[in-house]
């Protein structure tokens, strides 16, 4: 049997169809691009935003009408939030949620036995275990994403994810080391930690987002460990002084803002003022001094006036993040700011992301011209035809560089030579073992 995997949405979600598909080639399945031919498809779905939801049933519509002889499976984020939304999407034959995909075996040997569609979307409960996995290989050659966290408790007034993820639970110490060891052995050199909200990592197990971390970071054969999105709340100061001693930890923190307004980050039920953030950011450059900050910003929340927007602008620009990601506000339903009043028109809201995309691009392109000249090393991952060759610093700046000799998977001394735009610096190579 051949079975395909399509996965949309954020970096959890393609840990876990990473684990699914190991899970299905474990159990004599062949695995196959998603473009192809194949007896099962599985779409491991996102529902972030209303229009994650309707890419969602686009693909499932999609694969059912161009392959109607296979098998369809919807999981994933989606069916765990609106469980009827997904049971009406009849062109699924398998439905289930990311709280029981694990068996997903056993829904597919009933549904080929019995041929009638299985509808099993399992609601997640308090004081749940983490359902931990381990992979053994990503689909990128150097870098493999580990989902080390699940769930989050926060109910920030725009967000459904906690009601697709339930709450925070953590993946046991053991597991880690054990997961990131396999994963050193099949030639990764660089993890990335990832959960839902990977800071609060602990907080069901007694154990702590530092402690995590420090194991991560002991696994022999690894050389560099990098964090997923962070929540500045979680950063206290014995966090900060127990991350500034792992070696291997790449000085490069993703940490939500959100809004650089105080009356907006109240409205989002966000747990930190500005001040508070500021503070961070300042101990985060002093801890690691070649540190990038980089964030997401949302622009256009119910009620922010045009003060609050330039008070954000402003505040992005006097943190001067060296990378932001914008989105403009847009409703979910089932979220308390769903009926929030003052929901502002969209002409609004692209103007405001507009300004902020520029703000942001202003400020990767100095930043990104800040580096000429500097020395450091890069992990190179991908190459393309004609020679030349990409990968990133430890603190996360992509580069590329013309070279006869084969790059992947190296780690390697360059100099910073140029920078493109807001893009990518260029370097020359300093060794090339
Ligand atoms: Fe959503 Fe807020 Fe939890 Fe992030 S911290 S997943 S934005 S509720």
């Amino acid at each position: 049997m051949k079975a395909a995997i399509y996965t949309l949405g954020c970096k959890v979600n393609q840990y876990e169809s990473q684990a699914l598909g190991e899970l299905l080639a474990q159990n004599g399945y062949a695995l196959t691009d998603a473009r192809d031919e194949a007896d099962v498809y599985i779409i491991n779905s996102c529902t972030v935003t209303a229009e994650a939801d309707r890419k969602t049933r686009q693909h499932v519509r999609k694969f059912k009408r161009e392959h109607p002889e296979s098998i369809v499976v919807l999981t994933g984020c989606m069916p765990q939030a609106f469980p009827e939304d997904a049971a009406a999407l009849t062109e699924a034959d398998i439905v289930i949620g990311n709280k029981n995909n694990g068996r997903l075996l056993e829904l597919l040997d009933t549904y080929m036995k019995f041929g009638n569609r299985v509808v099993k979307i399992l609601p997640h409960e308090n004081k749940e275990a983490f359902a931990s996995t381990i992979i053994s290989s990503f689909e990128e050659r150097t870098r493999a994403f580990v989902k080390i966290q699940d769930g989050c408790n926060r109910f920030c007034s725009y967000c459904i994810i906690p009601h697709a993820r339930g709450r925070v639970r953590s993946k046991p110490l053991d597991d880690i080391r054990t997961e990131l060891e396999t994963l050193a052995d099949s030639g990764y050199a660089e993890v990335v930690l990832v959960g839902i909200n990977l800071s609060s990592y602990g907080q069901d197990n007694g154990c702590s987002f530092a402690e995590a971390v420090e194991t991560a970071c002991s696994v022999s054969g690894l050389s560099r460990v990098r964090l997923g999105s962070l929540e500045p709340d979680h950063l206290t100061d014995d966090v900060l002084a127990r991350l500034a001693k792992c070696e291997k930890l790449c000085p490069q923190f993703h940490i939500s803002l959100q809004s650089g307004c105080d009356r907006t980050l109240k409205a989002m039920n966000r747990h930190y003022t500005t001040e508070e953030f500021r503070d961070l950011c300042r101990k985060l450059r002093a801890l690691f001094p070649d540190c990038t900050l980089s964030t997401d910003v949302m622009v256009g929340f119910c009620g922010e006036s045009d003060d609050d927007f330039e008070e954000s602008l402003a505040f992005v620009k006097e943190i001067g993040f060296e990378k932001i990601h914008v989105f403009p506000y847009s409703v979910r339903t089932g979220t308390r700011a769903e009926k929030m009043s003052r929901h502002l028109p969209k002409q609004i809201k692209e103007e405001r992301a507009a300004r902020m995309l520029k703000l942001g691009a202003e400020l990767r392109s100095a930043y990104l011209q800040s580096q000429i000249g500097k020395k450091t090393s890069v992990l190179f991952e991908s190459t393309q035809k004609g020679g030349e060759w990409f990968g990133c610093t430890a603190n996360y700046t992509p580069v590329r560089v013309k070279s006869d000799v084969p790059l992947v998977g190296k780690i390697l001394q360059v100099e910073i030579t140029g920078a493109e735009k807001d893009e990518y610096c260029t370097v020359k190579l300093i060794d090339t073992q």
